[in-house]
């Protein structure tokens, strides 16, 4: 086996450790690949061992690989960077989910940019700490942002994506997450997906009912120099 093999069905085998100890199903958790900073030919020899999922943050590079590997056409790409509104039609070309819709300009910029008769699936970012900087909606203001993208036509609202804070226990964190989810679904009941968790605390984001974990560098091994 590669390495890439082999972290691949480590990881896959902890994912299911974790969620037998949180008395959940396997198979009811999508692991999403999180591919950025790698070139094209690792996303292929993901999708050779069978990977279906991936996930990128930057839309020059989406697109860039999307082009590259036009001929997977079951390999589904989740864009998870923040999104910039006069990108947001580069985004919606190459990307089957959008995790990190924050406010609703960038929401109304995806569906104005449809190009076909597709729906968007999309995510509502939730900023887990008290920096306004950070990408996310505001807890306050999730229920306003949900209600938002309701209305828009060619976006479908799928659940909420989060990051843990460096200086929070993540366990905590994702409680929290599980309650924004539980907000978003009192106002849309088929939004169930929870976008949470990562390399250092899948776990955790398992344990706290998380749908979609986004996993780079425990299964592509370190990211290349950021360019
Ligand atoms: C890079 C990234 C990940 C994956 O991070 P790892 O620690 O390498 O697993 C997950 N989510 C987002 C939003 C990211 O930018």
């Amino acid at each position: 086996m590669t390495d890439v093999a082999e972290r691949l069905s480590a990881i896959d085998a902890a994912i299911a450790d974790a969620a037998r100890r949180a008395g959940r199903d396997p198979a009811g958790i999508t692991r999403i690949v999180v591919t950025k900073f790698h070139p094209a030919s690792l996303v292929r020899e993901l999708y050779e061992l069978g990977v279906r999922e991936v996930g990128e943050n930057r839309q020059q590079e989406l697109s860039a690989k999307t082009a590259e590997l036009a001929d997977l056409d079951d390999l589904r790409w989740h864009f998870i960077g923040q999104a910039q509104t006069n990108k947001a039609g580069a985004i919606r070309r190459a990307a089957h989910a959008v995790h990190s819709v924050d406010r609703a300009r960038i929401a109304d910029s995806l569906d104005r940019a449809t190009f076909d008769d597709s729906v968007l699936d999309v995510l509502l970012q939730i900023n887990l700490t008290d920096d306004p900087g950070r990408g996310g909606v505001a807890p306050g203001d999730l229920e306003s942002l949900a209600e938002h993208v309701l209305t828009l036509p060619t976006l479908r609202l799928r659940g909420v994506m989060a990051v843990a804070p460096l200086d929070e226990d993540p366990a905590a964190a994702f409680a929290r997450v599980h309650g924004y989810a539980e907000r978003v679904r009192a106002i849309a009941p088929d939004a169930g997906w929870i976008s949470a968790g990562m390399t250092g605390d899948f776990a955790e984001a398992i344990a706290a009912g998380a749908t979609h974990l986004r996993i780079g560098s425990a299964i592509t091994g370190p990211r290349p120099a950021q360019g």
